[in-house]
């Protein structure tokens, strides 16, 4: 039995959700993470992550309701031949055009024109906009926000949960309808815990991506984009969501550019012992010279490797640079005894303490911001913002 949702009794357009609940964002092995939570309703078909068709959407009136009703008519069975899978429940909203058209650029096009012109009706005389493979519940409560029904929205939303939402914000363009709610969704969902901004790279991150791009949370992007950008081997994968290219490519690009940086700082450390003057002693400078050398060639750093390397993350390279040996020695001429110990108290210079200061550190700065200003402000692409006054 089809489920129905009577989001506005009075309303004028029933949304005829087809093949509900379709897989979303689903996580590559590597992810080592199941795709997605387990489903409470069977399963018949399997769809594609997330269908978004490239043309303006079609209007269907009545097909939806005449289909199943055929359906359910043509259950007889003929002996000999086996019955058809059973057709995936289908799911209706009653809501309003009124407050579609208000909230969202897609059925503001949709319900004018010559879509609606062309558009059929069902029995009840409202007009059917089918869609497909969204997630029931997360379809329901953005109706709800769109239509002003603020007491029926949950307050506290999975990651899961908001990360469907966001795909249908960005799909139905209508982010300023939301945006409130999704600033306390936000807001409740770091405040519980119950989903921590994760800090290595699974399919959590990826969802907060893109739920903080989509709701325009400056401190999560930064953050989760910061986490990608250190510790991935290759571009973030999107599991089908729709993240800009843009986005993942920056912080790819950012990735390359701070590990050859790292070696190119190695680089310049080895030129500076070599060519530079003298900052501590001749012998200094050779005994750190000798010892980055070798340690250099023997890690591959040396000659520089070209082109960048594409598999390796900042975290990695860092790793290989800081188990660099540093040598110990005693120089002639200015030794003294250790009052405190037997023995002689080595040279002070320290190679790994020169690297961290002159290569490493910093490191955060060089990588530059990553916020959503960086990418043109999510907010303002799509709404431009009006100055009172
Ligand atoms: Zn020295």
């Amino acid at each position: 039995m089809a489920e129905f949702y009577n989001i506005d009794p009075s309303g004028d357009v029933t949304i005829i959700l087809r093949d509900a609940d379709a897989p979303f964002a689903e996580a590559p092995a590597l992810f080592g993470q199941p795709p997605d939570k387990p489903r409470t309703g069977p399963k018949k078909k399997k769809k594609k992550i997330i269908r978004k068709p490239a043309n303006p959407p079609v209007i269907e009136a009545g097909l939806a309701t005449v289909a199943e009703d055929a359906a359910s008519v043509d259950g007889s069975k003929e002996p000999g031949i086996d019955l058809p899978l059973p057709e995936p429940p289908v799911i209706r909203l009653r809501v309003s055009s009124r407050h579609l058209i208000v909230a969202s650029c897609y059925f503001r096009t949709a319900l004018s024109g010559r879509w609606k012109e062309t558009a059929s009706t069902a029995e009840d005389g409202s007009l059917c906009i089918e869609a497909h493979g969204w997630d029931p519940q997360a379809l329901k409560i953005l109706m709800l926000v769109i239509h002003g029904c603020n007491r029926q929205v949950p307050r506290l939303l999975s990651l899961e949960l908001l990360a469907k939402i966001a795909v249908l914000v960005d799909y139905y363009k209508c982010a300023e309808a939301v945006e409130v709610f999704a600033e306390l969704w936000l807001r409740a969902l770091k405040g519980t815990g119950q989903a921590p901004i994760t800090e290595v790279v699974n399919r959590d991150l990826v969802l907060w991506l893109f739920v903080s791009w989509i709701f325009g949370d400056d401190d999560v992007f930064t953050a989760v984009a910061r986490t990608a950008l250190w510790q991935t081997q290759e571009p973030l994968p999107t599991l089908g969501l729709p993240i800009p290219d843009t986005v993942i490519a920056t912080i790819d690009r950012k990735r390359l550019e701070l590990i050859d940086g790292i070696i190119t700082g190695l680089h310049e450390l080895l030129a500076t012992f070599r060519d530079g003057p003298e900052s501590c002693s001749f012998e200094c400078s050779s005994m750190l010279l000798g010892a980055l050398t070798k340690e250099m060639r023997a890690k591959g750093l040396d000659p520089k490797p070209g082109p960048l390397p594409s598999s390796s993350s900042v975290v990695a390279t860092i790793d290989v640079v800081r188990s660099i040996h540093s040598p110990q020695w005693i120089s002639v001429g200015e030794y003294v005894w250790n009052t405190d110990e037997i023995g002689l108290i080595p040279h002070s210079c320290c190679l790994q303490t020169l690297i961290q200061s002159k290569v490493l550190d910093g490191l955060d700065e060089r990588m530059g911001g990553l916020t959503l200003d960086e990418f043109g402000g999510r907010r303002s692409l799509w709404h431009p913002r009006v100055l009172w006054g």
